[in-house]
């Protein structure tokens, strides 16, 4: 049937066979990304304008990258120093940059549902790149790739996602992606971390790590997002350590060849033991990051194609 989305504003739309098209191109595209001359011409021609208005390094970096990889016109701005501190709504930022003619806007946007509003305003293909605690679907594709090159399949496994749940758009994204691919997901955490009601959505919910990390294949950790919480939700970092941060002896309760993953930025020594996230035996870290410029260069070269299709159409 092929991919048929006009923006990529989150996992939830996509069906499973749309989702594992996207990975098939991003394998592709890692076979590219590792050899002598990296360049494809799938976006020639085509403009990219990057607008984050949220900080971001690693995802903003490989948005960049993939882009220029396949040969478009990259243009970075970074608003959250500018035209939004003078008072300019969203829909009027949406409408001077529609009128500069991108053909894919990326968009970071520290409010849940921002990037899905400006898809509505503008003539051109839509990518969120992480808006509040919503959605981060890229994240959840990279990681979907990574698992699926390491384990060798992307179904039937069991994945632990571990520690501030409520407040990641990661989680999120993730728990709908993994779950449509029919896995065992369990999510482990203190009380105040996990939002109620995620036993109903078909989750194992675990306060205790050693129980939660029992016989897993995947563990995946989360950053403690201490931007999104006004109030205690943890008694202290060192507590917090103690019981969730992750290291050789809790990654013991999991199977043998159980891998580590974190999306970064990680707060060593809160959520995750530095040794182990360095670990090139157990921790897919480097990898995760590799694996994220690839599924964005799949995403966006089978998102021009659809949007080429429709204005040849029009
Ligand atoms: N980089 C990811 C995000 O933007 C994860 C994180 O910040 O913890 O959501």
């Amino acid at each position: 049937m092929g991919f048929r989305q006009d923006h990529l504003l989150g996992i939830e739309p996509l069906a499973p066979d749309e989702i594992q098209e996207i990975l098939d191109l991003a394998d592709d595209y890692v076979a590219l990304s590792r050899s002598d001359d990296k360049h494809s011409d799938a976006l020639a021609g085509l403009t990219q304008i990057n607008m984050f208005f949220e900080n971001s390094t690693r995802t903003q970096a490989s948005f960049e990258l993939a882009g220029k990889r396949l040969g478009a016109d990259v243009m970075n701005m970074s608003l959250a120093a500018s035209s939004i501190k003078k008072g300019e709504t969203l829909i009027d930022t949406a409408m001077t940059l529609n009128a500069m003619r991108p053909d894919l806007l990326v968009v970071r946007h520290p409010h849940s549902g921002a990037v899905d509003l400006l898809a509505q305003k503008v003539n051109c293909a839509v990518l969120n790149a992480g808006d509040g605690q919503h959605e981060h679907p890229t994240q959840a594709l990279l990681d979907a790739l990574t698992i699926r090159r390491k384990k060798g399949r992307l179904h039937r496994l069991s994945i632990a996602i571990c520690g501030d749940i409520a407040h990641s758009r990661v989680a999120r994204s993730n728990l709908i992606l993994l779950g449509k691919m029919e896995n065992r997901i369990r999510l482990v955490g203190p009380p105040t971390l996990i939002p109620a009601g995620m036993a109903d959505l078909g989750c194992e919910v675990y306060e205790d790590m050693a129980e939660g990390l029992r016989d897993v294949d995947v563990v995946m950790m989360l950053r403690l997002q201490k931007e999104r919480m006004d109030g205690g939700f943890i008694p202290s970092e060192r507590e917090y350590y103690h019981l969730y941060g992750l290291d050789a002896e809790k990654l013991a309760h999991a199977k043998e060849d159980a891998i580590v993953m974190h999306p970064g930025p990680m707060n060593r020594g809160v959520e995750i033991d530095g040794a182990l996230a360095d670990d090139i035996n157990r921790s897919v870290i480097q990898e995760q990051v590799e694996m994220g410029v690839s599924v964005r260069m799949a995403a966006m070269d089978l998102l021009a194609r659809n949007l080429k299709r429709r204005r040849q159409a029009a």
